[in-house]
């Protein structure tokens, strides 16, 4: 193997442009010194198996072609986190749950990893934030959801409330969640107002309505109660309708970025082995917010 030769690490998905991880990996090659680089692929449905078996070309958004030698690991995004299962040689039994993988490394030249980071990135943030998750409501039942319910098992949550525009979805989710051996108690409900928020100790938007200004706010001020923990995955904008409803009435809340900072802090460190530039790679990410809202 040639000494020193540039790792290439990366994300695929379709679309891959408005991504903040390249920001965030290379702000942390960077920070220690490492001969490697993040790059964007945008590979669609079609292409997906061409690029495991590496038949088509690896080209990064801008055109600039890479070995597939070179890359190291991956991350996957939308529409590929489930699809990816069925090229892997080995997956974390987490992620079958799940039933997404949004991590992956490469051994042995051309044999596959995947894990999923997102539902630890979001366990590591709700722990380290102390939050409540006895008794849960949560708005969308997507691949975020499931690893947001993923976590909520590990942290040992005793009922999740499921809301999604596709009821099926929920009841999917739900049913998931109840074969998991877990102490948590999963139901899908077929409007927002059934998720009896006044009992609930958090309540999380797994949705992506608030990512744009005309979306509605779909919580009223009278479902919330100070002992109510709301967490919106959103990142972009920082606040949206429903933390800054929170806000106004005094709840604790958080947006998703820490979220986003840690799956891939965690990426990073499956990668690499090493301690990740946690504050490198979260100034990267600020940076990539701070600019999007000025354009
Ligand atoms: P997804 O797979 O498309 O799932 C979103 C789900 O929300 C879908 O089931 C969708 O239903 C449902 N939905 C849409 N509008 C709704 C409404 N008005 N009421 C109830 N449910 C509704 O997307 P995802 O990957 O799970 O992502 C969801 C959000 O999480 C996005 O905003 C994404 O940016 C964010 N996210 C954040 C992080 C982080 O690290 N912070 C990580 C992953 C995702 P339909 O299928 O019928 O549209």
């Amino acid at each position: 193997m040639e000494l020193n030769k540039k790792q290439i690490y990366g994300l695929i998905g379709c679309p891959v442009k408005h991504s903040f991880s390249a920001a965030m990996h290379n702000a942390a090659f960077t920070h220690l010194g490492m001969n490697a680089e993040y790059k964007l692929f945008e590979i669609n449905p079609q292409e997906l198996k061409y690029f495991f078996h590496r038949i088509i070309p690896l080209k990064d958004i801008n055109g600039e072609e890479f070995s597939y030698n070179d890359l190291h690991g991956f991350n996957v995004t939308i529409p590929h986190k489930e699809a990816v299962l069925e090229f892997l040689n080995e997956t974390s039994s987490a992620a079958v749950d799940i039933k997404a993988v949004n991590t992956i490394s490469v051994y042995n030249g051309s044999e596959f990893k995947g894990i999923n980071t997102d539902f630890l990135g979001f366990t590591r943030h709700i722990t380290e934030m102390d939050v409540n998750t006895g008794k849960v409501g949560m708005i969308g039942a997507g691949g975020a959801a499931r690893a947001v319910a993923y976590a909520l098992k590990v942290k040992k949550a005793l009922e999740l409330v499921i809301y999604d525009q596709d009821n099926q979805k929920a009841k999917l989710l739900a049913r998931d969640v109840n074969s998991w051996d877990s102490t948590c108690s999963a139901y899908a409900v077929d409007s927002i107002e059934a998720l009896n928020l006044y009992d609930k100790t958090l309540l999380v938007n797994a949705s992506p309505v608030g990512m744009q200004d005309s979306d509605p706010l779909l919580i009223s001020e009278k479902m919330l109660h100070k002992d109510l923990f709301v967490y919106d995955l959103i990142y972009n904008p920082s606040d949206t309708k429903l933390l800054m409803l929170a806000k106004d009435q005094g709840l604790r809340c958080r947006n998703g970025l820490k979220m986003l900072l840690y799956q891939g802090v965690l990426a990073f460190e499956h990668w690499s082995g090493i301690d990740a530039p946690k504050e490198a790679m979260f100034e990267a990410l600020k940076g990539e917010i701070n600019a999007s809202d000025n354009t």
